[in-house]
């Protein structure tokens, strides 16, 4: 959808019939109740018509029906049977447009001002199986710092930072420190905004520890059982060579402690992230390959952090990793994370990182253990790289041109007032504003999708 045609639904469910509406903003081609319009819906890949036999290219095809309506105060109404998982496009045009022709634009020899209608616009829609059709994107970031371990920001300036960015959801993963965001709960409940704040840890073993895994909704921290119970962790390890087989060239200590520290995440309820494992620090890598590989093949995480905190080639480098070992079998998610520590360094990550969790009443996490994710890379002037299933890519690329633009001013306007709220601003009269823009929000989200949400 641009600005200018706007269509409502954007998404509608594949292989059924769908009322759109249309509505237009485009000066040079306005819908008037007395000019009859002609549309078109053209398919991106999965077409609904014979092919040409002439197979001619781009999508000429004689066999597509052509839509003329006329519109009602101003809106186009038209029913469309849209089937597979797929972009389309609609064209629309109309031969009728002389009354309203500009006068000036004929005097002053702009003729081609008085030819767009002839020529046409275009807008665009999606449709989406069941499944997706059901779900509604979340954009979050499973990984960032407060300057409650070694971050800039107070809590709850970073997270109203994240709303201003876009974000849905964030997890505030303090190194060692279990649920940073708990601080802050009582103030964002106040609020009423849908941001979620995630209960979350970056999980290590001690004060500097080696093992960095976020663990997400976790009930407890299991950085502390390190720190505080070193000799329960060393019993329990020491019971586990005796079930658990330590694969071979690998150190027995290290494999251990993290067969013992995912199994902890599992027990406090957490999902478990294996976050950047070719992250240059110091002179190696942060987690040996070999490693990484056998927690994949033994089942020690649940979901992997493909683009993180990292350099491009850092990046490049994992993400090839994790698709050679999910080749093998093991669906594992995919997450996309910033590991920002400065909400407020514009060279830094913030915001160049993101997962899109397509999830339904059930919540983000079960969402996530479905696979209902892609990891977004969005380094600052270059278009933003998509890693997921086939799908769910195409659908996340259509909502970035479509859906998030506007999405995200509606976002950046509420986490500004969150910014104030927090920083000593007017509180009463922001919690109303920030309300409202939660409505705006709501009603955003309801037009694209079709009412669904
Ligand atoms: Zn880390
Ligand atoms: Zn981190």
């Amino acid at each position: 959808m641009t600005r200018a045609i706007q269509v409502y639904p954007s998404v509608v469910k594949s292989d059924c019939e769908t009322e759109i509406t249309i509505t237009s903003f485009d000066g040079l081609m306005l819908f008037y109740d007395d000019v009859e319009y002609k549309i078109q819906f053209v398919p991106m890949e999965e077409f609904d018509t014979e092919l040409d036999p002439e197979l001619r290219l781009h999508c000429e095809d004689n066999g597509r029906k052509t839509f003329c309506v006329k519109p009602q105060n101003g809106v186009i109404r038209v029913k469309y049977f849209f089937i597979g998982e797929q972009e389309w496009t609609i064209r629309i045009w109309s031969d009728d447009y002389q009354a309203h022709f500009n006068e000036t634009a004929t005097k002053w020899g702009w003729a081609w001002v008085n030819k767009v209608a002839e020529r046409g616009r275009r807008a665009t829609i999606y449709s989406v199986g069941q499944d997706l059709y059901e779900r509604r994107p979340y954009k979050c970031d499973f990984h960032a710092h407060t300057n409650r371990s070694d971050g800039a920001q107070p809590p709850a300036v970073a997270a109203a930072c994240y709303r201003r960015r876009g974000y849905d959801v964030l997890a505030l993963t303090d190194h060692g420190i279990y649920n940073t965001a708990s601080e802050i709960k009582a103030d964002y409940d106040a609020l009423k905004t849908s941001f979620e704040l995630m209960t979350a840890e970056e999980v290590h073993n001690g004060y500097n520890g080696y093992f960095h895994m976020v663990s997400l909704g976790g009930s407890y921290g299991v950085s502390r059982i390190f720190r505080e119970e070193p000799e329960r962790v060393r019993a329990e390890v020491a019971e586990l060579e005796k079930t658990v087989a330590v694969p071979e060239g690998l150190d027995k200590n290290e494999y251990l402690q993290r067969v013992w520290m995912y199994r902890e995440i599992k027990k406090s309820g957490g999902l478990a992230v294996h976050v950047h494992p070719c992250w240059r620090t110091g002179d190696t890598y942060h987690c040996q390959t070999k490693v990484s590989r056998a927690i994949f093949a033994n089942g020690l995480c649940d979901a992997f952090e493909i683009i993180g905190d990292n350099k491009a080639y850092d990046n490049n480098l994992q993400s090839m990793l994790f698709f050679e070992e999910r080749a093998k079998g093991k669906k594992y998610s995919f997450i996309g994370a910033t590991d920002c520590h400065d909400m407020f360094d514009e060279k830094g990550t913030f915001g160049r990182a993101s997962t899109i969790v397509f999830a339904d009443k059930n919540g983000i996490l079960p969402a996530i253990y479905d696979n209902y994710s892609v990891a977004v890379e969005s380094t600052y002037g270059e278009a933003p790289r998509v890693y997921g299933d086939y799908r769910m890519i195409k659908y996340a690329l259509f909502l970035m041109r479509h859906y998030y633009p506007i999405r995200d001013s509606i976002c950046f306007s509420q986490g500004d007032m969150m910014l104030e709220y927090f920083t000593g601003g007017a509180r009463e009269e922001l919690a109303e504003l920030i309300t409202k823009s939660e409505s705006r929000l709501g009603k955003y989200d309801k037009e694209f999708f079709n009412g669904k949400i």
